[in-house]
């Protein structure tokens, strides 16, 4: 059994847990309902709302911290570890789980268009 591990990953499932209902729906509704990182030239219409600074703080749960990303923009963001304040492990669990809940649709999306 590995101890460490196992500790880091209730870190990380704690650490970045998602926005409230309220921020995302802010958040959501700023964008007017399309993905800010392709500009809604992807298409996709089930967004998330991505933390942009992960790091805890009195500005995590804001609007102003977060953005509209289709799934497959919100994997990549993670993928390519593009917030340093998360740690390799954060972020690698953060892209797996962004994988899982991606519709084959999503998955194909991103595999064409990395
Ligand atoms: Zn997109």
């Amino acid at each position: 059994m590995n101890h460490e591990r196992s500790i880091m990953g209730t870190e990380g499932r704690d650490y970045i847990s998602a926005f409230s209902a309220q921020a995302r729906q802010a958040i959501l509704q700023r964008a007017d309902n399309q993905c800010e990182a392709h500009d809604g030239g992807c298409g996709f219409d089930r967004l998330e709302a991505a933390h942009i600074v992960h790091a805890r703080g009195e500005n995590y749960n804001s609007p102003d911290n977060g953005q509209a990303v289709c799934r497959p923009a919100h994997f990549d963001q993670h993928l390519n570890h593009v917030d340093p304040s998360l740690t390799d492990y954060q972020n690698d669990w953060a892209a797996q789980q962004i994988w899982l809940r991606m519709t084959p649709a999503e998955r194909q999306y991103y595999i064409t268009h990395q």
